[in-house]
């Protein structure tokens, strides 16, 4: 493996067990259940948790988006989500993979398992996408 794909597979992890480490600690009962890490172009790491509602409460990635520009930090460039329990890594959402490629058509999403995930460009999650900016 070369030196920088360790760095990018290190970088990685650590988002996987910012992620997991949130969801372990923090979900709670039925309103909080996913926890979402995403890696500023900065090296920040930004946490949220899902805010379940039967009207359709966002995602954890989508707390994550918000959170992070509430910090100044409007370039990322990775992220993944972590169920609780021990469930590992959730993939997006359709709604989020949209959401995710429209503010960010260049990152990477974390898929498969915490001990092996997999970097995926999110374009490559929404295959024939619709481009909101297109139709504007
Ligand atoms: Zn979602």
């Amino acid at each position: 493996m070369a030196a920088v794909d360790r760095i990018e597979l290190e970088a990685d992890l650590e988002l996987v067990r910012a992620a997991t480490h949130t969801a372990e600690t923090y979900a709670r009962g039925d309103n909080h259940t996913v926890a979402a890490a995403a890696r500023a172009k900065d090296g920040r790491i930004i946490t949220g948790l899902n805010v379940y509602h039967f009207t359709g409460g966002p995602c954890a990635e989508l707390v994550v988006l918000g959170a992070a520009a509430a910090q100044g930090a409007y370039e990322l460039e990775a992220i993944v989500a972590v169920a609780d329990g021990g469930r590992g890594i959730v993939p997006p959402c359709g709604r989020c993979r949209q959401v995710l490629f429209d503010y960010f058509p260049d990152l990477t999403v974390l898929v498969g398992t915490a001990e092996e995930p997999r970097a995926l460009p999110v374009a490559e999650l929404l295959p024939e996408s619709y481009v909101w900016a297109d139709h504007q």
